[in-house]
């Protein structure tokens, strides 16, 4: 008998199964904006594949914002899609007054002077909405403006004055970004207004919370304690793009929950031509800590205006994910872009195909050491692995409480087909950004003959498992007394 019952069971049978076979294992990250902010535009999104919603808050007023969360909320239940909310805060960017002409051509080998205040009549004088900037600039400092646009370097101050020669000239306007790569500011990572963003970001119960120009460890462990005073679970991200931060590095990945190598400010702040490495650098550290960790700006920047990417940039992306990025983001492509669900679909294409790299590999990232100085659950999720592989389980399934389990097999990077299980919306959302599994969630309690007996169920309709088929279950829980990490292998009834 073949009713309609049945076949309407079947589609959705296939659809579900569609859904979980071709996920990627890299996670997408979007940015919000004009362009993609209505409930229609943030659904077509999470089916082309985003896992994460970044709000920018130095874009925007709140108001703005919070209509965004409700519609991101709305997509989410619509499509059943445990979907992340990113809020993102602008930390001390400094940016420049309001010019005596706007905008103002800056000519190379001619000078500028930056005077106190924050708006000048005068052609040949700059301000800054940084107050202390006067204060704190030395003669040879160099100020980077408009994200490179024109270079200046300090050469005779007074003290209400600091005069720069034009090194590099161009065009500049009112309020844009100021960076000082080798100056040492005193201005806080964590300013007045980020504070209230940020307590703000939790009342409205989102997932992430990133800060950026992060120099040190201290200032993410404000941003922690922030969250943690304000009941919080999200998880902190620090933005790497100061010279600072690099120096830094490991204490600021070991503090952070996450990292995200912030490329726009970052190829200001150093060397333009250093970022590749010192984005090899920053992955890999991550990967060494097992963090996650973001790949972020221009990478698919020409689909701000075209529905196709250049080969550069689809380089970019795949380089990315080779490198060991856990998640590519889309900033302003998905914000402003005239193209937002193309530039997220262009993403899953170049991802499904560079995950091939991954595929039949045991556990390793091509060309990077695995993690060291392993914990036990580290080991346990690797055996797992090892035991799914010589059974052929159709999937691994990890039961988890609090996450750690998921995050360990997501950093060990093989490509057997992974679900992660959790009764904890929290965990359920935060997994969003871990490489190479699928969240689920379960109303159930977390005992393994529930635990089981839904997974049983789940395999044969999400993963075309048929009876008999082996499954890996690994369990992070207490299941029996005493015993924390647990392997167990079943068959599907
Ligand atoms: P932004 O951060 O989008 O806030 O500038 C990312 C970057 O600097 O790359």
């Amino acid at each position: 008998m073949n009713s309609a019952a049945e076949l309407v069971l079947t589609t959705e049978v296939e659809l579900n199964q569609k859904s979980f076979l071709q996920k990627t294992r890299t996670k997408t990250v979007a940015t919000v904006g004009p362009a993609s902010s209505s409930r229609e535009k943030l659904t077509q999104l999470i089916s082309a594949g985003v896992d994460v919603f970044r709000l920018n808050m130095a874009h925007g007023g709140r108001p703005d914002h919070e209509a965004a969360i409700g519609n991101i909320r709305w997509a989410s239940e619509q499509t059943q899609s445990p979907v992340g909310i990113l809020v993102d805060l602008a930390g001390p960017k400094i940016r420049l007054g309001e010019l005596g002409s706007n905008p103002l051509n800056l000519e190379t080998g001619k000078q500028v002077t930056f005077i106190r205040g924050t708006e000048t009549d005068q052609p040949n004088e700059l301000v800054c909405l940084y107050l202390p900037l006067i204060d704190e600039l030395s003669v040879g400092d160099e100020i980077v403006l408009a994200d490179g646009i024109a270079r200046l370097q300090a050469i005779s101050r007074t003290a209400d004055a600091v005069t720069c020669k034009i090194v590099d000239g161009g065009l500049i306007r009112s309020r844009q970004g100021v960076n000082l790569p080798g100056t040492n500011l005193s201005i806080p990572a964590l300013g007045e207004v980020d504070r209230e963003n940020a307590i703000w970001a939790v009342r409205q119960g989102v997932d992430f919370v990133s800060l950026s120009f992060v120099r040190n460890a201290r200032e993410v462990n404000d941003l922690k304690n922030l969250l943690t005073k304000q009941n919080s679970h999200a998880i902190t991200i620090a933005k790497i793009e100061k010279r600072e931060a690099l120096d830094n590095l490991d204490s600021i990945i070991q503090a952070a929950d996450a990292i995200m190598v912030a490329r726009g400010d970052l190829g200001v702040e150093i060397d333009i031509e250093k970022t590749p490495l010192a984005q090899k650098r920053i992955i890999r550290t991550c990967l060494h800590h097992r963090k996650p960790v973001i790949v972020a700006t221009q990478m698919l920047e020409s689909m701000h205006q075209t529905k196709r990417p250049t080969r550069a940039e689809v380089s970019d992306v795949a380089n990315a994910i080779l490198d060991g990025a856990d998640a590519c983001m889309l900033s302003g492509e998905t914000a402003i872009g005239e193209y937002p669900v193309e530039a997220a679909t262009m993403m899953q294409k170049i991802m499904i195909e560079t995950e091939q790299m991954f595929q039949g590999r045991s556990s390793k990232i091509t060309g990077h050491d695995q993690p060291t100085g392993w914990g036990v659950s580290d080991a346990v999720v690797y055996g797992s692995a090892q035991i799914a592989r010589r059974i052929e389980a159709k999937i691994v399934v990890i039961a988890t409480t609090c996450g750690e389990a998921a995050l360990m097999k997501s950093k060990q990077r093989d490509f057997i087909p992974t679900i992660c299980v959790t009764d904890s919306p929290q965990v359920y959302r935060r997994m969003s950004l871990y490489w190479g599994v699928v969240p689920v969630m379960v109303s159930e309690d977390m005992q393994a003959d529930k635990i089981v007996s839904f997974v049983d169920t789940w395999a044969k309709t999400n993963a075309g498992a048929v009876s008999g088929d082996p499954i890996v279950i690994v369990c992070d829980t207490e299941l029996l007394k005493g015993v924390h990490d647990t392997v167990m292998v079943t068959r599907v009834s």
